[in-house]
């Protein structure tokens, strides 16, 4: 078997165009154009190239973009009063802070100064309450929601599968554990302790691998024709891979590319997040 691409990039275009369609009905109708205000601390190029493209990707669609940029030195208290300006802005619809933040900044306490609209990370601890109790009105955070959706708009069916993730964090695992409970397939979440991982990837249907584990799943683990999907982003010899070892692609049915699979979705919720705080905080 040569499984079928999950295209995340073609995807991803799709997502953009509706929401550039979706934008300029709403500026046709009077509404105000939607805002991302991307905040960056320190002077990481890897970070500066992330935010670049995420700004990029507002414009593209529509959407205006606003950059901050602060000092290394930055203080939570000083990172604190930026997101307070923002969340009085009128004009600002998301606030992105981009991560990782220098060590000196308790993440936490800015996370939760967020105003929860304009939260388009789906971070916030209301937000990320909704989307585990199953409730309307919560932002689902980009990566997670791109997984789901690129799964969807691949026509691979997710009620009553047998979902695995591998992974458990706050970022990916659990909520993308969340979002698939939530579309009724029977989830098992693994992690570090959990015993004989393989018993449990060779009964998935949709795997996810989200250990940040390089060669971490072998084909012998997956279970020949499921839709695998590969999240990380392992960097070894200067390449970019995922946690998947060698022939996967021969027993899977699906599988995404990495890079090319996950990453492009995450941008692209982003964005959607974007335009859907601006209708939710101000419809028209
Ligand atoms: P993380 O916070 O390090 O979490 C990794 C999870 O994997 C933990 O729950 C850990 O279990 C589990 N794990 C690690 N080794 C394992 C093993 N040998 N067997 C079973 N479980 C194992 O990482 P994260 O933030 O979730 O990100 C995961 C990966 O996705 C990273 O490579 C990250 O760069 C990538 N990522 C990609 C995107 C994208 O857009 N493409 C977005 C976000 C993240 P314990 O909880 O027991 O420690």
């Amino acid at each position: 078997m040569t499984a079928r691409v999950l295209d995340g990039r073609a995807v991803a275009k799709e997502v953009y165009a509706e929401v550039a369609k979706a934008v300029s009905e709403r500026a046709a109708r009077g509404g105000p154009r939607p805002k991302l205000a991307a905040v960056l601390v320190g002077d990481d190029p890897a970070s500066a190239q992330y935010v670049e493209l995420k700004q990029r990707n507002a414009r593209s669609v529509g959407i205006e973009s606003e950059d901050h940029r602060l000092p290394a030195s930055t203080t939570t208290e000083e990172l604190l009063a930026m997101v307070e300006r923002l969340n009085r802005d009128e004009s600002v619809s998301g606030i992105l802070i981009q991560q990782p933040a220098p060590k000196q900044i308790d993440m936490r306490q800015i996370v939760f100064a967020l105003d929860p609209v304009k939260d388009v990370d789906g971070f916030h601890p209301i937000n990320a309450g909704l989307v585990a109790l199953g409730l309307p009105g919560g932002v689902e955070p980009c990566t997670p929601a791109g997984i789901v959706l690129l799964l969807e708009r691949s026509g691979v069916a997710i009620e009553g599968a047998n979902a695995v993730v591998v992974g458990r964090s706050n970022l990916v695992g659990k909520p993308v554990a969340l979002l698939m409970l939530r579309r009724n397939a029977t989830v098992t979440l693994c992690h570090t302790r959990t015993k004989d991982l393989a018993s449990h990837t060779r009964r998935a249907d949709i795997l996810v691998a989200a250990a940040g584990r390089a060669h971490l799943i072998t084909k012998e683990m997956v279970k020949p024709g499921a839709a695998v999907v590969d999240v990380s982003t392992n960097w070894v010899g200067g390449r970019q891979v995922g946690d998947l070892g060698p022939g996967v692609d021969e027993v899977a049915g699906w599988l995404t590319p990495n890079p090319g699979g996950v990453g492009p979705m995450t941008r692209a919720m982003l964005i959607k997040n974007t335009y859907e705080a601006e209708v939710r905080r101000r419809p028209v």
